[in-house]
């Protein structure tokens, strides 16, 4: 899957490497996919995958909506005219002056997952639609959001009736598979979850109109995954076997599907070492390593397509690594990688599907190395 368009500007602006290029059409071309699979559904692209004032832009032509962490992704939105009625603070984590300043320009939908959230919604979002947060395992997942966020579905209940009481509008409930979510099943369980909880607050005389999906669509890295359409039904199964006829409103918030696969990473080969050890491997150092943008390769979590100019000869089993003096800086060792024999120091390789989690994850300048530069094309 060579992707032309950024080719040829690799090809005719040779940009410095380590860059970053992402391909706009493609990222039309995931936003129009999922809004025809889940025409029911309200997209809040997840701005932290890839917030690129140009990229942002893009999906605000589309009709998107946005689903924001922070003052900053807030006023990023707000700067490029995205109305403040398309934007979700969706972060469960938030400064009550921050819930304050978003509320003073327009945002009006709120998450949380906390009593304390929820106060501070009260005080600083009065009467704003609220939506709490679900616990889930993320099982299945190759980046999974547990643990740090939601509560139980006893606690949700129970923070709901207390969002009501607190005036304000109890609107709905939210879930987050785990990012990369490679089983289908995980979605049935999870909106069974929250329909349950429907159930159990209309006895309490709450009603709740909103179902947040969250995000979890993968990306093709080195394994094939399963295609958006069958994601799409899955959702959409489980919504209908859960809910049956009364389908609420629903919200998803998709990151890394919207912008992965439309970004291609240049990197250059700095140095190609043999440690003299019994195993043989090659080191192969890269000038873009885990604190230039990579960082999704802790744990070997995101495995990376890479390709070659020399691919196609023969191969062999390498240790990749990023070029800081750092050894955590080391993006593949596990995980068996081979590149070509004859690959070269100077040559220049691409990490494709990256458009998602690496720009905003590089770091200032660690070890003088710049962050991550981008292009969207
Ligand atoms: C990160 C995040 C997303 C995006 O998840 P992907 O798996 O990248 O689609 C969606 N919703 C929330 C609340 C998030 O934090």
């Amino acid at each position: 899957m060579t992707n032309r368009k950024i080719a040829r500007f690799l090809a005719e602006n040779r940009p410095k490497t380590p860059c970053l290029v992402i391909d706009l059409d493609v990222v039309e071309q995931n936003y129009k996919r999922m809004r025809e699979l889940l025409p029911l559904a309200q997209i809040f692209y997840a701005v932290k995958a890839n917030p690129m004032p140009e990229l942002v832009d893009r999906l605000r032509l589309l009709g998107s909506s946005f689903d924001t962490a922070s003052r900053g992704e807030i006023d990023l939105c707000l700067g490029l005219g995205v109305g403040a009625e398309r934007i979700s603070f969706g972060n469960t984590i938030k400064k009550e002056r921050d819930i304050a300043y978003a509320y003073e320009r327009g945002v009006r939908l709120y998450a949380f997952d906390s009593e304390a959230e929820l106060r501070k919604l009260a005080a600083a979002a009065p009467g704003a639609r609220v939506f709490c947060r679900v616990l889930m395992e993320c099982g299945g997942a190759d980046w999974p959001l547990s643990r740090k966020f939601g509560c139980t579905p006893k606690m949700a209940g129970d923070l709901m009736v207390m969002a009501k009481e607190l005036g304000l509008d109890a609107y709905g409930l939210s879930f987050h598979v785990g990012s990369q979510q490679k089983d289908l099943g995980q979605w049935d369980h999870a909106v069974g979850q929250v329909a349950g909880l429907f159930a159990l607050l209309r006895e309490r005389d709450v009603d709740l109109r909103m179902v947040n999906l969250g995000g979890g669509f993968p990306t093709r890295y080195r394994q094939a995954v399963k295609p958006v359409e069958a994601y799409a039904q899955a959702v959409m199964n489980a919504v209908t076997h859960h809910f049956g006829n009364s389908i609420p409103e629903l919200l998803i918030e998709p990151g890394r599907s919207m912008v992965g696969n439309a970004g291609v990473i240049q990197s250059e080969v700095v140095l190609i070492s043999d440690k003299g050890l019994e195993d043989g491997k090659r080191w192969i150092y890269l000038d873009i390593g885990k604190f230039s943008g990579l960082a999704e390769t802790m744990d070997e979590s995101i495995k990376y397509r890479i390709r070659t100019p020399r691919d196609g000869g023969r191969t062999g089993s390498v240790v990749l690594a990023g070029p800081t003096c750092d050894s955590a800086d080391i993006l593949y060792e596990k995980t068996d990688y081979q590149l070509p024999l004859d690959l070269a120091v100077g040559d220049k390789v691409e990490i494709l599907a990256t458009g998602a989690y690496t720009t905003t994850y590089s770091s200032v300048g660690f070890n003088g190395f710049a962050p991550l530069k981008a292009y969207c094309i």
